[in-house]
């Protein structure tokens, strides 16, 4: 059925806006809104008519009469006026019920709200009442339409070029900064801020920080006696040295740490530091002086932490992140022997864990959180240097995930083979450092 024929069945039956009527051949040409279409489909009705008039034809009054009233369309009404005919009211679009011509009002009624939030990307969503879009589906099967689009689709494209144009912003599918939620036919809206996340690299210069807020453990953030009311188990982290300066310049609501990994409370993270993401929830700031910001950093923790090399990523990099989780590393502990100990055997712990795998299941200490099995990882070399008849310092480059202090400790027999199980003696872990993440080609 041609464009036309198919177009005036459509209006005899229900009244059309001229988007609603254009979006049901929005496949039809390029580079024109459906509006364009519906207003170019209402004119060639309205000159039909009028030709079916003049060789007086009756059914040309009717045409028009239906584009007038049917279609609101302003020249058909003109011309029937114009011919001494009646044109009866307009009526309301029976798609959308008039909601097209209302966008400019629903787009004032966004940037009100976006006024508080800086932004650079936005995208918006759509949600229409389940009625509405039922109607819109039985409409396309009724008349056979097969190069139309979806209300939705085109409403959010066209209110966000509106908003798009008015604040010069740009609208983003994948990773938007906002997404603005929009029902027209309720006229409710709602923003979604979406979290902003800063990359960075990490360095822990002191032991007895853990990586994230770690509650009390018996007053679980409450506050008691045996955590002077803290609610915390340990003061500081590094999620709060870092995100806190973060969180006020940001002005968000809350922050979250995702590190590659993380090193144990008493353990150093030295070298090059670990890679992290630090994410703000529900920021107002998003355009950030990052130098700025990792010097004030830097300041407030000088001697506890040193953060470099911040910039803004996405939520990708997050999962990027746990993946890395797996890089080899490079530590270095401190082990005490319990007696002392000859060249000789420390050379057997160094041949022995070069390039070796290691059997090891989920340690004691962490067990309550990690599930029990057995992993296998290796070791690529491993380093030792006497430091006292009953001390060594041992380096160790291996996969990641290995537990170091199990490696020294045997733990019980969980981790195989360890240095207490390669010399037979007692070997405890006094310090243990990160010295490198190694990340590999992908990665930057
Ligand atoms: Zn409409
Ligand atoms: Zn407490």
């Amino acid at each position: 059925m041609e464009i036309l024929l198919r177009s005036a069945l459509m209006l005899t039956e229900h009244p059309l806006c001229n988007p609603c009527l254009g979006r049901q051949f929005a496949l039809l040409g390029y580079g024109t809104e459906n509006e364009n279409r519906g207003d170019a489909i209402k004119l060639l009705l309205t000159m039909k008519g009028h030709q079916t008039m003049i060789s007086e034809d009756n059914d040309g009054v009717a045409l028009l009469k239906i584009v007038a009233s049917n279609g609101s369309y302003d020249l058909a009404i003109g011309l029937l006026t114009r011919l001494g005919e009646n044109a009866d009211p307009e009526n309301s679009c029976f798609l959308c019920e008039g909601k097209f011509k209302e966008i400019d009002k629903v787009t004032e009624k966004i940037l009100r709200k976006l006024k508080n939030y800086e932004f650079k990307t936005f995208l918006i969503g759509v949600e229409l009442p389940l009625k509405i879009a039922e109607q819109e589906d039985e409409f396309k099967a009724r008349f056979s339409v097969t190069h139309g689009e979806s209300m939705k689709s085109q409403f959010s494209r066209d209110i966000g070029k509106r908003v798009s144009q008015l604040i010069d912003k740009k609208v983003d599918y994948k990773n938007p900064d906002l997404v603005i939620l929009i029902n027209p036919f309720t006229n409710k809206t709602r923003l979604q801020i979406n979290p902003l996340y800063i990359a960075g690299r990490y360095r822990k210069l002191v032991r007895g920080i853990p990586q994230s807020r770690w509650l009390c453990g018996d007053c679980i953030g409450e506050g008691c006696e045996k955590c002077n009311w803290t609610g915390k188990k340990y003061q500081e982290s590094i999620e709060g040295l870092i995100g806190n300066p973060m969180l006020e310049v940001a002005e968000g609501k809350e922050i979250t740490l995702h590190g590659s990994g993380r090193e144990d409370v008493d353990a150093r993270m030295l070298g090059s530091g670990r890679p992290f993401v630090l994410e703000i929830k529900e920021p107002r700031r998003r355009i950030l002086d990052l130098q700025k910001l990792e010097q004030t950093i830097n300041k407030r923790a000088k001697g506890k932490i040193e953060i470099h090399k911040l910039c803004f990523t996405n939520k990708n990099m997050v999962r990027r992140l746990k993946k890395m989780e797996s890089a080899e590393k490079v530590y270095r502990t401190v082990i005490e022997f319990g007696c002392e100990i000859s060249d000789g055997e420390l050379e057997r712990v160094e041949k022995a864990l070069s390039n070796s795998t290691i059997y090891q299941q989920t340690p004691n200490r962490v067990l309550h959180r990690r599930a029990d099995l057995t992993r296998e990882k290796h070791i690529y070399k491993a380093k030792i240097k006497r430091l006292a008849p009953n001390r060594a310092e041992m380096q160790i480059h291996c996969q990641g995930g290995l537990y170091i202090k199990e490696l020294v400790t045997g733990d019980e027999g969980r981790t195989k083979p360890s240095v207490k199980d390669i010399l037979d003696i007692e070997a405890m872990p006094l310090h243990l450092d990160v010295l490198s993440v190694v990340i590999g080609k992908e990665e930057k």
